[in-house]
């Protein structure tokens, strides 16, 4: 069987069709009929090889949504034609106590769905169904798909760090990941503020549900944020003003890291000794965070603001993310 691709032949290349050829399915694994594939800026991080981690030709793309074509033997949680969305996971060792936890994407053999394989950005694509989510009923498909990363990108920690009424919560940069991580946080009973380098984006902010908004580039704006939230999750994907954000939070509260900028995180260390703060990771969720977070989308209808393109026009697309002229999550259409 052939799959029908678009993929990045080398580095930062544009991409173009691409077929690759797929074996039987493997007894645990189902086939998508892919309809929807959001593009994350870790797809553009991957193209031009960020991390040192791509291999070429490659094809992107972890936002899948699309309905389930066929299934190997052994798969009990999906069924043929059934609706499903596959995150930034497609695979793990199934044994270790993270798997064992439903903690899969802590598992050190996590395999990433489009890293080392083929990811969404086609006409189907093979994952472990485990990592086969069913979505509710409530949610248009096309706005599902960016909830696949970016959503449980932010679901996650909110949920980790106990957010609930009340608890201050702050977003940095206001993209894919942000929009829609302001719109949990307020769905949560949240005080949301929004940390942003773009100040023509504080309309939309208070519409998604942000409470605050502190234009980064405001230094009398910023400082006036000083000693301001429980918990910030930071998902810009530049440098930020890290002594700036640390600034913001009240004593015992948490800096998470999500978005992924060049180089390092430097922080003076007597400020988090003095009032217990903390600096945290995040990286996208398990699985049973993830079926917690469609279903939370669905009652607390999370819509993703996003603009469609044809996916043979995904170099447009991308392009667009790179310039950061995207509001806010771009989905190809198969
Ligand atoms: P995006 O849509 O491009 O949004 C990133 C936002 O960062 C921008 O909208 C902008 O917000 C802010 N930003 C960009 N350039 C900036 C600059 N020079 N200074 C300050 N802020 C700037 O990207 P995304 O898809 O949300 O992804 C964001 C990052 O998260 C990427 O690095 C991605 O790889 C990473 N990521 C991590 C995980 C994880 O599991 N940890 C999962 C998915 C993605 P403002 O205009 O409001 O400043
Ligand atoms: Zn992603």
């Amino acid at each position: 069987m052939q799959i029908h691709a678009y993929a990045a032949p080398s580095k930062s290349a544009p991409l173009t069709p691409y077929t690759y050829d797929v074996g039987e399915i493997g007894s645990h694994e189902v086939e998508i009929d892919i309809t929807h594939c959001g593009i994350c800026h870790s797809d553009l991080h991957l193209l031009n090889n960020d991390w040192g981690i791509s291999s070429y030709p490659f094809v992107p793309g972890h936002e899948v949504i699309g309905t389930v074509a066929s299934a190997g033997g052994a798969v009990r949680n999906v069924t043929i034609g059934a609706r499903v969305g596959i995150g930034w996971q497609a695979g793990s060792c199934k044994e270790c106590e993270w798997c064992e936890g439903k903690f899969e994407n802590i598992c050190s053999t996590a395999q990433p769905t489009c890293v080392g394989r083929p990811g969404g950005f086609a006409n189907k694509i093979r994952v472990d169904s485990r990592f086969a989510f069913s979505v509710p009923d409530g949610l248009d498909s096309a706005e599902a798909a960016p909830l696949m990363c970016a959503g449980a990108t932010m679901f996650t920690p909110l949920r980790d760090h106990d957010v609930t009424k009340g608890s201050r919560v702050g977003i940095v940069g206001l993209g894919g990941l942000g929009h829609i991580g302001v719109q949990f946080a307020h769905a949560m009973g949240a005080l949301v503020t929004v940390f942003s380098s773009s100040p023509a984006k504080e309309k939309e902010a208070r519409a998604f549900g942000a409470n605050e908004f502190v234009n980064m580039r405001n230094s009398v704006d910023f400082d006036a944020a000083a000693g301001s939230q429980d918990l910030i999750l930071s998902t810009a994907s530049a440098d930020l003003p890290w002594i700036g954000l640390m600034n913001a939070l009240r004593p015992k509260g948490t800096l998470v890291l999500l978005g992924v900028p060049e180089g390092e995180f430097h922080v003076p260390v007597f400020p988090i000794i003095a009032a217990f703060k903390n600096v945290a990771g995040s990286n996208t969720g398990g699985t049973a965070r993830i079926a917690e977070m469609l279903e939370f989308s669905a009652k607390h209808k999370i819509r993703p603001k996003i603009e469609k393109y044809p996916m043979p026009k995904v170099n447009d697309a991308l392009e667009r993310l790179g310039r950061g002229e995207v509001r806010y999550r771009v989905v190809l259409e198969a």
